[in-house]
Formats: C-alpha cells, structure tokens, sequence
C-alpha cells in the first residue's frame, strides 16, 4: 500500500481562516456524487494511543461510499456506517465483532469533514487504531480535502430522506430527526454543562460546504480538568494535550489562547453531529434536533431510523436500484 502513498504534508501552517478555493466550490451539480481529485496523506497523533498516524484519503468509484482500511492488519474494509460502529463512548469507534483487534476510533472528525465537504465516496487508509485528532477540529481533513480537490462523478447523488419522525430518550437528553422540505441537513443543538465557562448554550444551522466550513470546521473538541487524570489513568488520551483540545477548570479555559469563538463547545458538538449522522452512508434529508446528545445518542437515533423502514426512502430511488445491484 505504501505505493499509493504521497509524501505526508505539514499541516504546521494552516490558515486562521479556511477559505473556499474557487475550484472547489460546489457546482449547482451539487446532486451528483463526488469523490477525492487525487490521493492525500496526512500524519498526525492519535488522542488516545498517543501514537504518530499516518492517514491518507483515496478516489473512489460511484456508489463506493465512505470506506476505511486499517493498513498495518490484514483486516477486512470497514464501512462507515451506523452499523460498523463498536464503541461510543470517547469517541465514534468503527470496528468488525468477529476481529476485535479491527477497530478504528475517532472517525468523527474526519466524517464531519467529508460530509460538509460534499465527498461522497473516499477509500479511507490509516496505519494504526485511530484517526489522528490534529487539532482537535475538523479543519486539517478540509485542509486534506481542499488539497486533494473535488471530483464531480457521473452518478446521482443519493440521499436519505426522513419520511417520520424518529427519536431516541436517554436520562433527559435526546435526538430527534423529522421531515423535512429541503435539500439540505438542518440541525439544532444544545447543550448544558455545569462548568461556568461552558454553562448552557444552543446553535442552529443549515448544511452546506459554507455553513460546515465558516460555522464548524474550526471548531475544537473540548474536555473538563478533572476528566483528565481518569482518561490517564485508564490508559487514554495520551496523546491529549492543550495542542488538540480545549481544556476547562470551571469558569477558566486554560489554553493561553483562548477559545476560537465564544460558543465553540456546541459549535464543537454539532459537528460531530454532522460526522456521526454521515454514518447512514448517505447525507440526510432532514431536521436534526438534539440536546445534551453525544456519539452514543447519535448511533442510536440511525440504528432507529433504519430499524423502521416506513420512516425513511432513497432519494432518487434509481440510485438504490444502483447501489442495489453494486
Ligand atoms: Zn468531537
């Protein structure tokens, strides 16, 4: 595989800003799939193993869809799907029941960023049991993709519509999704956290290459002092740091620099919203609400969704006769 492999880029200097190259600005052809210009590779740590991991995004034909590959096991593929998901609990873990050993955690980021670019189909290759975290956003995997550029494919591209609404409840928090009349992903968020500096916070939005880009990619994961040392001492988050998250105390962010927007926690939740809904292997039609949600509530509401198959169709449905006979 090392072949296919370019040399990793420095990711030291993204921009503050991650603007729009003209070029890679979605055509009205928006409805057809799209996938990578070319194959990118980046290296990065991985949060929790602390370990250097080199990642790279590959073209893939229509109606492929999002699929990673561990390259240091000899391992079957694994779908990016609501049903490959093994673990929520830190992260979105894909991973194969009958081979625990293949597994990939924090696909979150990395998905948020394919979706809100537009890639429809990408063959994922990374090295080791987790995605790097970078810093912490999903700007890097745009930066990657940016790099890579778009493909516009000879195929329709094929969403999933939400026909009923579909919820899911768990000790006061809660995700919904419901019909809706656009072609886009809406999504309302919230979140309550008794550190000050968090506090109680809601964010609305409409999905697009330019809402995702300007309203979430930069946005960071974040963490509570005093989960720390219980990630440390079970042997996770080694490769943490005031590098690749933001770090709380109560009422104090302890990065020197601060956070990058006032409400950059549920800027932060929503996005991972946005990648963790990717996993029904299409984009979704449909309003998104939750509140205090996390990856586990997120699994859970897809697992739902698909369970009842009155609740949700293929739009066009000549792309399910499509992926049908693939
Ligand atoms: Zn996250």
């Amino acid at each position: 595989m090392d072949s296919l492999l370019m040399e990793p880029l420095a990711l030291s200097a993204l921009p503050e800003a991650v603007s729009v190259p003209a070029t890679l600005r979605p055509k009205a052809a928006s409805s057809f799939q799209h996938t990578l210009g070319k194959s990118i590779t980046g290296v990065g740590v991985g949060l929790h193993t602390g370990a250097q991991i080199q990642l790279t995004l590959m073209p893939a034909p229509v109606h492929h869809g999002i699929v990673f590959q561990r390259t240091d096991l000899s391992a079957p593929a694994l779908p990016a799907r609501f049903d490959s998901v093994v673990d929520t609990r830190l992260s979105t873990v894909l991973g194969d029941a009958s081979n625990p050993q293949n597994r990939i955690a924090t696909v979150e980021h990395l998905m948020a960023a394919l979706h809100g670019c537009g890639i429809d189909n990408a063959l994922i290759l990374v090295d080791g049991p987790e995605i790097p975290v970078f810093d912490g956003s999903a700007a890097d995997f745009v930066f990657l993709i940016d790099c890579a550029g778009r493909k516009t494919q000879d195929a329709p591209r094929q969403f999933v519509e939400v026909l009923r609404p579909v919820r899911v409840e768990q000790n006061g928090a809660f995700v919904e999704l419901r019909p809706a009349p656009i072609p886009h992903l809406q999504l309302s968020l919230g979140i309550e956290f008794s550190a000050k500096a968090i506090g109680k916070q809601d964010f609305a939005l409409e999905l697009t290459p330019q809402t995702f880009r300007h309203e979430l990619a930069r946005s960071r994961t974040f963490t509570l002092r005093q989960e720390i040392e219980a990630l440390h001492k079970a042997g996770l988050a080694r490769g943490g740091s005031l590098e690749n998250a933001i770090v709380v105390d109560d009422d104090q962010i302890l990065n020197p620099a601060g956070l990058r927007s006032p409400d950059e926690f549920i800027r932060h939740k929503m996005m991972d919203a946005v990648g963790d809904l990717y996993l029904a292997g299409a984009p979704l039609r449909a309003r998104f609400y939750g509140h205090r949600s996390g990856h586990g509530l997120n699994n859970q509401l897809l697992r739902a969704l698909f369970a009842d198959r009155t609740a949700w169709r293929f739009v066009p449905p000549k792309a399910l006769a499509a992926r049908s006979a693939a």
